[in-house]
């Protein structure tokens, strides 16, 4: 098929006069939201960009043969008297949380400021408790969706009840949101800490994160993760509702001879604070992931940290490798039942999203090394967890690298209902046939 992305932004042009952005204009494209308009006649492939964070090529990205849509400028937020927040879905974390928190409010989202509505949500969203409201997604009451003829629809528990499920979750297979209407609690306030230990105790740390997640189980305001490091392990105790006292339950990390330093001391904060002192800095490296879900296990903490150690010596200096372990409790998946339910399946298990990260400068040629520590590290820990009986077949979206079969993962029944909405909201299969990359349903078998 030629695309004839020309004509594309020529007719984007004349629609949107001084917003797009060509390759022989400027270094990046740029377009306020509509579908490829006319795109019989056009005939180009698009991908749709809230911030870019996701970092596999072509799902926010495109080459001179496609346009980029870029959202950024759906910046609407309007607080409805019945305490839903409806916010346009170019908004970040940190704008929605700081125009909340202006209002004695939260809402359920990312932990980095930086990062945008639109991928997070419609790949879940793991916040910082998520045992205590679900994943950010379970708390959208109503999706505003562009579909592909170019028609506006609302998605609610009234309204295009099999698109709302399907969204929560299935990504950009059935259009462009704009906007999200999400749920509101009164301010959650939050108490936090990043600790820095050695590796060297590394048997010690894995031992504590599982008791921890252990007791996650029966105190949903816990948050934790953990993350293995360039020489360090940093370790995030989350605690919502500041308690007066450092919450007693992360003893088990109090305890550790081998803390290094308290990069984040302990603050009396909220989601929003949170999520600044959390925010990456904006530098510009290139990152591969990867991702893999498991049990609660310190015996597979601890050889996934021996295999981390392995893959580590091989690699060239400047290529950074890590990997955190998310928990995610019983009480999250029942979170999101308890809003409706969503499409990914999740088992009412205690668990793991294992996230592995490479990190390296952009100039750099490392790309086939970078990936392949990512791909290594994710097969090493699903072979170990199958052995021990302790893998789970979902991939979380924010966390997967593009090859990851995200949708197969949420089971057969859920990946068929994703296959029907789309047919029914987008019979000719723009989103499947038009968009240049993305966990889309075009994918799966
Ligand atoms: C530093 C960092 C911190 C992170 N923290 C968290 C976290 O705390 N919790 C968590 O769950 N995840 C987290 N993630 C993962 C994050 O959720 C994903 O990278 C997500 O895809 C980013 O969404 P975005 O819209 O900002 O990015 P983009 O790269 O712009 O978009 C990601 C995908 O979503 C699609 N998309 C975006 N907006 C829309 C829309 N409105 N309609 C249809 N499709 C759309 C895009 O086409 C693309 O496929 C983090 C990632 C990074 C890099």
């Amino acid at each position: 098929m030629v695309f004839n992305t020309r004509a594309a932004f020529e007719e984007f042009k004349s629609v949107f006069p001084n917003k797009v952005i060509t390759s022989d204009t400027k270094s990046e494209y740029q377009a306020a939201v509509a579908i490829p308009c006319n795109r019989q006649k056009t005939g180009s492939k698009f991908a749709i960009r809230t911030t870019g964070h996701n970092p596999n090529a072509g799902f926010s990205s495109a080459d001179e043969t496609a346009i980029v849509l870029d959202i950024r400028q759906l910046q609407s937020k309007e607080l409805g008297s019945d305490g839903v927040a409806r916010v346009g879905s170019g908004n970040t974390w940190g704008e929605v949380y700081t125009w909340l928190q202006g209002h004695n409010l939260s809402a359920i989202g990312g932990r980095d400021h930086n990062v945008g509505l639109g991928g997070l949500l419609l790949g879940g969203g793991l916040g910082a408790s998520p045992n205590m409201h679900g994943l950010g997604v379970d708390g959208v009451k109503n999706f505003e969706v562009l579909l592909a003829d170019g028609t506006l629809i609302n998605a609610n528990a009234k309204e295009n009840t099999d698109l709302l499920r399907a969204l929560k979750g299935g990504g950009p297979n059935f259009g462009i949101v704009t906007r999200f209407d999400l749920e509101t609690h009164p301010l959650i306030k939050v108490k936090y800490e990043i600790n820095l230990y050695k590796l060297e105790d590394h048997v010690e740390i894995n031992k504590a994160t599982a008791a921890v997640q252990e007791a996650m189980e029966s105190d949903p305001k816990i948050g934790l993760f953990t993350n293995f490091n360039n020489g360090f392990a940093a370790v995030g105790l989350l605690y919502a509702n500041t308690p007066h006292e450092r919450p007693a339950v992360f003893a088990p990390f109090y305890h550790l001879q081998s803390l290094i330093s308290a990069a984040l001391p302990s603050t009396d904060g909220a989601l929003l604070s949170l999520a600044q002192a959390m925010g990456h800095a904006q530098e510009s490296k290139k990152r591969a992931i990867s991702t893999v879900t498991t049990r609660v296990s310190q015996d597979l903490y601890e050889c996934a940290y021996k295999a981390w150690a392995e893959v580590c010596k091989i690699l060239p200096t400047d290529c950074v490798l890590h990997y955190t372990i998310q928990p995610f409790g019983k009480a999250a998946a029942q979170e999101g039942e308890d809003r409706g339910g969503n499409i990914m399946g999740h088992q009412g298990v205690a668990k793991c999203w294992w996230v592995f990260t490479c990190e390296w400068p952009e100039s750099d040629s490392d790309d086939i090394v970078a990936q392949k520590a990512v791909a290594t590290m994710a097969e090493s820990v699903e072979v170990l967890a199958k052995e021990k009986g302790l893998l789970l077949e979902f991939k979380p979206m924010g966390f997967a690298t593009g090859s990851q079969n995200v949708l197969g993962s949420y089971g057969a029944a859920n990946l068929k209902q994703m296959r029907e909405v789309a047919a029914k909201y987008d019979p000719e299969g723009l989103f499947q046939r038009s968009q240049y990359g993305g966990f889309l349903l075009r994918d799966t078998i």
